[in-house]
């Protein structure tokens, strides 16, 4: 059986000297993987075709029993090609791309994620300044798509909304904000100012990456909130920090550089 569908590759790896193995995002597959033969022939029809950041139509036969499925044909349909020139651009599109490889599942509707993640690559794009803020939105946007919403406006051990003034801590463990006096002896929480739980609340109402860019943060806050969302991410969706630490050191390192 032929089937067609919109897809967006995740990781590119050789096969042999002329054929590549490519997983996909796919909206009605979630992850798939195809081999595509002759991937690297100028006749093969494939070259320039599928790309990392870009959206194609892939055509493939389905052969479940091997795992890889056949890749026929592949016309891409947009490329974004900013992403090449544009560095910070391409910092946040790689690893947008890691968190949707590390939370999309196999062979299953995906069409949100999908929806999701291209949203996310177009706005990267054009990110020129507060591409931290970009992906710090991102990232909490996945716990909650995810169904792991850090808990931010009732306390995570009492439940009682919390208040203006009301002194609080963030317990990674017990899901979000608590109240200092709610703590247990066991607990870890950090402490959380008003105004980081303020950006924190906003970026979680907020449906687009562009609303979330235009906020303007101190240097402090997006170190607070990324340390804080850093450890959410890898407790409760066990996301290795690597690729993390590496998106944001590579940001950082290049705003000092230039
Ligand atoms: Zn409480």
């Amino acid at each position: 059986m032929i089937l067609k569908t919109p897809a967006i590759p995740l990781r590119i790896t050789p096969y042999s000297n002329t054929s590549r193995v490519v997983r996909w995002l796919t909206p009605e597959r979630g992850r798939l993987g195809t081999l595509i033969k002759g991937a690297l022939r100028p006749r093969g029809g494939f070259l320039g075709q599928y790309d990392y950041f870009a959206t194609s139509e892939l055509l493939y036969y389905e052969r479940r029993k091997e795992g890889l499925h056949i890749a026929r044909e592949c016309t891409m349909t947009e490329r974004r090609p900013e992403l090449r020139t544009n560095w910070r651009g391409g910092v946040c599109a790689s690893y947008v791309t890691a968190v949707a490889d590390r939370l999309t599942p196999d062979d299953a509707p995906s069409a949100e994620l999908f929806a999701f993640l291209e949203r996310a690559l177009d706005h990267a794009r054009f990110v020129t300044e507060r591409a931290a803020e970009f992906l710090l939105w991102f990232e909490l946007q996945c716990c909650i798509r995810e169904g792991r919403a850090p808990r931010l406006e009732c306390c995570a051990a009492c439940g009682s909304p919390i208040a203006d003034g009301d002194e609080l801590g963030f317990d990674v463990a017990r899901g979000g904000v608590l109240h200092t006096a709610c703590r247990r002896g066991g607990d870890s929480a950090q402490p959380v100012a008003p105004d980081v739980l303020a950006l924190m609340r906003a970026w979680a109402r907020a449906a687009q990456p562009g609303q979330a860019a235009r906020t303007r943060t101190r240097p402090r806050q997006r170190e607070t909130i990324g340390a804080l969302l850093g450890a959410f991410l890898e407790y409760h969706l066990e996301l290795p920090a690597a690729p993390r630490k590496a998106a944001y050191f590579a940001l950082t390192a290049g705003e000092t550089l230039t």
